[in-house]
């Protein structure tokens, strides 16, 4: 049977074969039917720096082609195209490089753009595709090109369909240029007259190269040349230099690195008046290809260069988190989980929601805020509670978020009653700012925004809140809605368990309470006012103090994780030293 089948198969390929013809018309074919669609291009510049842009993509046979043009510009690139040749410029790394990629050719030229600089090509596993207009290539060759041109990593993720660029700039002042690659004349080559060199020989000075493929280490020396012989790295990574005869200061010879290939260099006075130069290399992660020991002559340097294999990627994984745990560790100190922000929704002249029975929201919901901010006076000490009002008082939405972010809060929780047409409506919302995803979400923060109009010239101070202007600053909240969210669930849970008020899930839509702070925010719709049955509810003192309750339940449940993140964070840095 199984035979069979293989056979079957076997013709129904040859078959096919003869349809399609060369498979330089196969790529042709296939396109034809291609559909064209998105594909996210998620990049990452910096910690809690980065935008999402989409780029166009086509999948045809189940193969992702990107849209080589839309992905250098999503990648911030300029380009150029001439018919069949794209030439895309990249300034990073110190310098400015073209890469140029031409229809049906495998190869692509990375070139410096100053003349007569030389050229790197890469081969390609498949060759850009023209059709329809664009240069097409597929998805994972293009994040490969980018990440191996770059030297950024650059992935296609195909389950989520996404390209993730990590465009992070090598640290500030490390000094370090760990994007380039070990080349000839990076080596020993030095050309020119050749200096005498007389007199004792002394190392003066180490210089170290890291590069993405190896290290470059230059022990630069005074006098006349000395013999060294150089003993390759073994499969612990250690190797050796020694001098015959040499002198100099250990601790101007003596460094360690906390990544990459190199672990250690230390210099050894040997007591022949030889010098031997102990190099440690870090063979977890990398592994040696090649090494080899030269003196230059012009530079009077003795010059070991370790090339490892290239992994670009790792090597800029493991950059990224260096910069992750850098940043966490600055931050630490500013993320401390110290101030609340309680908003009570509405106040002043504006009612908010009014019930059958006449309550008003601005009162209820100034209660719960109250009684949830006594809680977290009682139970954390150590935490600042922050109002942005604390009495029946008009406050503009703005403003809370200005109060909020002017108070280093860490969290903001706005406390509402939703109300509704329909007086069947009931439950307890918790809101995240982000695009609506149904009407109903979109109802709610219509009706929480109103709250503006009750703000003098509203229509001018709100002149620029389009919706674009919505999605602009949930992009700007993007990088805390992860936390939002969190805590957001959490508050629910917290709702639920406490109160009979049944949870109608974690929603988000455009808040604009929610535009302004700076920090994870979330809204609670504490039940329907426009319900007899929940109006009745919330109007009781002991349902009041549950709510709050509740909602600190959540809280807590969230700070628990916060922390023990942080924790875990913070430990990180310290391991790593
Ligand atoms: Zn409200």
């Amino acid at each position: 049977m199984r035979e069979y089948s293989c056979r079957l198969r076997y013709h129904v390929f040859i078959v096919l074969l003869l349809i399609i013809g060369l498979p330089g018309t196969l790529y042709a074919v296939s396109l034809d039917n291609a559909k064209t669609e998105k594909l996210a291009l998620h990049a990452v510049k910096g910690f809690q720096l980065d935008y999402t842009l989409d780029v166009s993509a086509l999948s045809a046979g189940g193969v992702v082609y990107v849209d080589l043009e839309s992905m250098s510009r999503a990648l911030r690139l300029s380009n150029k195209r001439e018919g069949s040749l794209l030439k895309i410029t990249y300034d990073g790394n110190g310098r400015t490089t073209v890469c140029s990629l031409r229809e049906g050719s495998n190869f692509a030229g990375f070139m410096l753009e100053k003349p007569g600089a030389g050229e790197r090509v890469v081969q390609l596993r498949s060759a850009p595709v023209l059709w329809k207009g664009s240069l097409w290539l597929r998805a994972v060759d293009a994040a490969r090109l980018f990440s191996l041109w770059m030297d950024r990593e650059v992935v296609y993720d195909k389950a989520k369909n996404r390209i993730d660029a990590f465009l992070w700039s090598p640290q500030p002042g490390s000094g370090k240029s760990k994007i380039g690659l070990v080349r000839d004349q990076d080596r020993y080559i030095s050309t020119g007259p050749i200096p005498q060199y007389k007199g004792p020989t002394i190392i003066k000075a180490l210089e170290v190269n890291e590069l993405a493929n190896g290290v470059v280490i230059r022990f630069k020396a005074s006098g006349a040349k000395t013999a060294a012989s150089f003993i390759r790295p073994d499969k612990a990574g250690n190797a050796s230099l020694t001098f015959e005869t040499a002198k100099g200061d250990p601790a101007d010879i003596f460094r360690t690195f906390s990544q990459g290939l190199l672990k250690e260099i230390r210099a050894i006075p040997l007591g022949n008046g030889a010098m031997q130069i102990n190099i440690t290399l870090n063979n977890e992660f990398y592994k040696v290809k090649s090494s080899e020991y030269q003196w230059d002559p012009r530079t009077n340097s003795y010059v070991v260069s370790i090339m490892s294999d290239i992994d670009v990627q790792a090597v800029y994984r493991a950059e990224k988190e260096k910069s992750i745990r850098q940043e966490l560790a600055r931050d630490l100190q500013k993320w401390k989980f110290d101030t609340i922000v309680l908003d009570a929704g509405h106040g002043g002249k504006d009612p908010g929601a009014v019930g059958l029975g006449g309550t008003l929201e601005k009162d209820i919901v100034l209660t719960i805020v109250r009684d949830l901010g006594a809680i977290i006076k009682k139970e954390w000490p150590d935490v600042k509670v922050v109002y942005t009002r604390s009495d029946d008082r008009f406050i503009p939405l703005k403003q809370r978020g200005k109060i909020a972010n002017r108070n280093d809060g860490k969290l903001f929780v706005s406390v509402h009653c939703n109300a509704a047409k329909n007086r069947s409506a009931k439950g307890a919302e918790v809101y995240i700012l982000g695009p609506h995803k149904n009407q109903a979400a979109l109802r709610v923060a219509m009706l929480e925004n109103a709250a503006i109009k009750q703000e003098e010239d509203y229509k001018e101070k709100y002149k620029g809140f389009s919706e674009e202007h919505m999605i602009m600053s949930s992009l700007a909240q993007n990088a805390f809605t992860l936390q939002s969210k969190e805590a957001a669930r959490h508050v629910l849970e917290g709702m639920e368990k406490k109160t009979k008020l049944n949870g109608r899930g974690v929603r988000q839509a455009g808040f604009m309470v929610l535009w302004t702070p700076s920090m994870p925010s979330l809204l609670v719709e504490a039940g329907y006012i426009s319900n007899r049955e929940e109006e009745k509810m919330l109007r009781r003192r002991s349902v009041q103090r549950d709510i709050a309750r509740g909602i600190f339940n959540g809280l807590k449940q969230y700070r628990t994780s916060y922390e023990k993140r942080q924790v875990v964070s913070s430990s990180g840095v310290r391991s790593k030293g």
